[in-house]
């Protein structure tokens, strides 16, 4: 039996013979681009090509690519696990044809791979073809139905709708028709009773859609209407775990060697046996095994779990990982990071990116586990409150939210654990809160943009900003775009000096000028590759020379904190050990922020090296040499290669002394070091498991950092009397003050200690009581008690009332011996509230032979103790 290994090298080798250049899968999560978060077709990298905004390196290419289907257009995640056919993470095999070959020679390589080299069974094969859409003015695809007719025999043929076969990536996007082959794996018997035909699009198990060759002729707008591109592409889609499946004839992706690693693993761990069948427990087990991939391809292409955006996707799907194992599988402990190591090894020489960051991965897994186990504690205690609480047998709507909400409880977990208790949950109340929270999301996100208003549809769009920062140039399309109801402008021009903000590296602002107006330029982004300037207005005509002008201090300052980051990057490898991998950066004009990879708290002495190894590569005034060349050359060079960045087959590299620094970056750079003057780390920090974040300061913001210290030393230097030696004197001052307190200390328990035979000396017998009643000076309520306490030692049988005017404000201490609380029946906390208290305006209390009081009221403390007195 063929493994899953060689299956996918036989595709690549099959294009390759065809002429094809086989590339790398882009990175599974997107950058660049507002309208996809992750990668959820192989076409994706390739859009620019479809779309004509960049020439393609090769017409045709094929490749393996890590998709990711849990958002947005595609998305199947409530199917996974569940079903046996559809994944989060899947490998997507593809052949392109850009503007080269189309559908007939697409068709008849299919069909050559899939029954000549995998030798399927042309019996169980199904294709289906557009049968077009008078709506949308599409005709039928007849050329594919010429194609197909020529090798498949015609009752194998079918006409499908714009649903099943016509292919869009997105709202927008380039789009065509498609044919799609599928393949029936049900047993002799059950195809005779039905044919497989019948089956074809209706979801069954066995009769599944394993290639899809889409046609790419047009372009979705905005206005949902289609427009005609000016080349037609191939570009077609196979999934890797059903093709595995059907060459390997197994009824469920699950039973490949795709997933068998995985799912033993899980046995092991967990003591429990997968059986194959429908129930919540073989779910488990198969959500186990197809999360833990989309978990750990996405964060080894650098997206970590978060709040916001594509990071709350992998947490959200990471979370149903650990609902299924913790509800179903019994298991209460972190797992899913203990099946890494399983995934890394298979595929070693696929996607090597996961093995070489296994242990960050699974420390940022564990940390995550950990977080979500803990809530999920938390909220079952809550869930027990709910339910003790709850009337009528059920959970309402609001609570079932707030478990969701707050604790991460999806309904169908809250619903489970009510039916245990014999409880339900009020649907229609779960799903009106969480259609609120909805709308409230939506509006609050909502962008809203327009189509281009396109000016030159030929024209480039050139980055010219490294060499220049000032350029005449002309306005090629704009759109406007309008979010939380402000109106804005993106504008795209031919050649443009404004960097857009990638790597790091904020996008330039300035200024256009335009038919004698000037507007501002506000932020400049790149939408793929599109550079797209910002900007709050625009003139009345856009038509004409265009001067752009790009603010120069502040590029300036920007670019000594990007070559300031560099010299970071290298010295952390250098003081930390080579483990250290960028994990985020940003860079402005006015700092730098870092993130890298490292288990520890960089310590002082750590940091104090690393800016003497920086500050001192920027004293060698060593020139930053650009250069661009192969990847490969690149790679060769010893360039630090960023995991998760998408790089053409050129790449631009950034070198600070051959022997120091080798980055690939995109960004814009000093010419010498020595420009960016001072370098200091201003704080050090910890952003998530095993990542560390260092913020730094450059140039002129490094000066005014240093400035800024001075000028607290200087002030601190004046109130001391200007000392010669500033630490010495602030020791000498923290020593004397500490010496002081001591002496205050002792001054005062000698104090007390006079006062206290003062008041003995004072004593009245009053009906047998001694009694002591007296107005004490001291400087705080404490020594009242003290006094009391040193008064109980020497005396018996009495009665103390203490009161004293601290500040302004009364404090009394009253204190008795115990019999005259058994004989007297008084307590000492009784009489504060029933006859201090209200004297005072204040309250107190303590325990039955001493207690104390305070108050606002300082007038009446000779009526207190006249009071008191009178109880005796
Ligand atoms: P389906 O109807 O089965 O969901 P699709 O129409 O969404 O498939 P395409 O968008 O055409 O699929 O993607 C091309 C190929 O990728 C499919 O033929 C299929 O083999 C595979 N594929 C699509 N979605 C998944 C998924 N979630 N998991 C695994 N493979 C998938
Ligand atoms: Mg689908």
């Amino acid at each position: 039996m063929l493994t899953s290994a060689e299956i996918r090298q036989q595709f690549l080798d099959f294009f390759r013979s065809k002429g094809h250049e086989i590339v790398p899968s882009a990175p599974i999560v997107v950058k660049n681009d507002p309208t996809l978060l992750f990668t959820n077709a192989g076409m994706n990298q390739f859009k620019d090509y479809f779309l004509g905004n960049k020439k393609p390196p090769y017409t045709r290419v094929a490749d393996t690519q890590k998709c990711l289907r849990v958002s947005g257009k595609h998305n199947d995640l409530e199917e996974v696990g569940v079903d046996t056919y559809h994944h989060t993470m899947f490998e997507m095999l593809g052949n392109w044809s850009f503007g080269d070959y189309f559908k007939a020679e697409a068709i008849a390589w299919s069909w050559e791979l899939l029954t000549e080299v995998y030798k399927l069974d042309k019996s169980r094969l199904y294709v289906t073809v557009f049968e077009g859409d008078a709506k949308e003015n599409l005709p039928p695809s007849k050329i594919a139905l010429d194609a197909w007719k020529k090798i498949v025999a015609e009752e194998h043929i079918l006409f499908g709708n714009k649903k099943d076969n016509f292919w869009e990536m997105g709202d927008t996007g380039p789009c065509g028709p498609c044919s799609e082959i599928h393949v029936d794996m049900r047993s002799d018997e059950e195809r005779a009773l039905i044919p497989g035909k019948e089956l074809v699009n209706k979801d069954h198990p066995q009769v599944i859609e394993i290639w899809n060759n889409v046609f790419i002729q047009y372009n979705r707008k905005k206005d949902g209407s289609l427009e005609p591109l000016p080349s037609r592409h191939v570009d077609t889609g196979m999934g890797f775990e059903r093709l595995v499946r059907v060459i390997q004839n197994k009824k469920s992706n699950y039973d490949t060697d795709v997933f068998t690693g995985t799912i033993a693993a899980t046995e092991a761990i967990t003591g429990k046996k997968y059986d194959y069948s429908d129930s919540k427990e073989a779910v488990a087990f198969r959500v186990i095994a197809d999360h833990i991939r989309a978990i750990a391809f996405t964060i080894a292409d650098g997206q970590l779990p978060s709040n916001t955006g594509a990071g709350y996707v992998i947490r959200r799907i990471l979370r149903r990982a650990v609902r299924y194992y913790f509800s179903y599988l019994d298991y209460k402990q972190p797992l899913l990071f203990r099946l890494l190591p399983v995934i890394g090894k298979q595929f070693e020489h696929v996607f090597p990116e996961l093995e070489k960051q296994l242990d960050f991965v699974s420390k940022v897994v564990k940390e995550e586990e950990d977080a979500f186990l803990k809530t999920l504690d938390k909220g079952l205690k809550r869930i027990d409150d709910i339910i003790a609480q709850s009337v009528n047998k059920t959970i309402n709507g609001r609570a079932a939210f707030e478990l969701f909400d707050t604790y991460g409880f999806p309904a169908d977990l809250t619903r489970l654990i009510a039916a245990e208790q014999q409880m339900d949950i009020d649907e229609e109340g779960f799903k009106a809160e969480m259609q609120q929270q909805k709308d409230r999301s939506r509006a609050a996100t909502a962008i809203d943009t327009e189509d281009w208003v396109v000016l030159d549809e030929f024209a480039l769009n050139e980055f010219v900003g490294y060499d220049s920062l000032e350029i005449q140039t002309k306005v090629t399309k704009y759109r406007k775009v309008k979010a939380k109801g402000k109106e804005a402008f993106q504008l795209v021009l031919e050649a443009t000096p404004f960097y857009a903000e990638s790597g790091g590296q904020v996008g330039d602002t300035g200024t256009l000028e335009i038919n004698d107006e000037t507007i501002v330029i506000t932020d400049t982004k790149k939408e793929n590759n599109l550079i797209i300037h910002f900007a709050d207005t625009i003139p009345a005509h856009l038509n004409g020379p265009v001067f752009a002008k790009v603010d120069l201090g502040k590029r300036k300052a920007t670019e000594v904190h990007h070559s300031a980051t560099h010299l970071l990057h290298a010295a952390l490898r250098k003081v930390l050990g080579t483990h250290v991998a960028q994990k985020g950066s940003l860079v402005n004009s006015e700092h730098l922020r870092f993130d890298f990879s490292h288990f520890a708290k960089v310590t002082d002495e750590e940091i104090a090296r690393i800016e003497t190894i920086v500050n001192r590569k920027i004293r060698e005034n060593a020139p930053v040499i650009i250069k661009e060349m192969s990847k490969e050359d690149a790679v060769a060079m010893g360039a630090m290669a960023l995991f998760g960045e998408k790089y053409g087959d050129t790449v631009r590299v950034v070198i600070i002394d051959p022997t120091y620094s080798i980055e690939l970056c995109g960004g814009t750079h000093v010419g010498n070091t020595g420009e960016l003057g001072l370098f200091k780390i201003k704080h050090e920090s910890a952003v998530a498991a095993g990542v560390r974040r260092i913020e730094a300061v450059s140039g002129a913001a490094a000066a005014s950092f240093v400035d800024e210290h001075m000028a607290t030393l200087a002030a601190v230097k004046e109130m001391l009397k200007n000392p010669k030696d500033i630490s010495k004197a602030v020791e000498h001052l923290v020593a004397d003050n500490t010496e002081l307190k001591k002496r205050i200390e002792s001054l005062e328990a000698r104090q007390l200690n006079i006062l206290k035979e003062e008041l003995l000396q004072k004593v009245q017998l009053i009906h047998g009581i001694n009694f002591i009643g007296a107005l004490v000076d001291v400087s705080n309520a404490d020594a009242l008690k003290k006094l009391s306490f040193d008064i109980k030692s020497s005396l018996s049988n009495y009665v103390a009332v203490l009161v004293s005017n601290i500040d302004g404000k009364a404090a009394v201490a009253v204190s008795l011996d115990e019999t005259v609380v058994n004989d007297k029946k008084l307590e000492a906390p009784k009489i504060i509230k029933e006859h201090v208290a209200p004297l005072i305006k204040g309250g107190g209390g303590g325990q039955k032979t001493l207690a104390t009081a305070g108050g606002q009221d300082a007038s009446n403390l000779s009526k207190v103790i006249e009071q008191v007195k009178s109880l005796l």
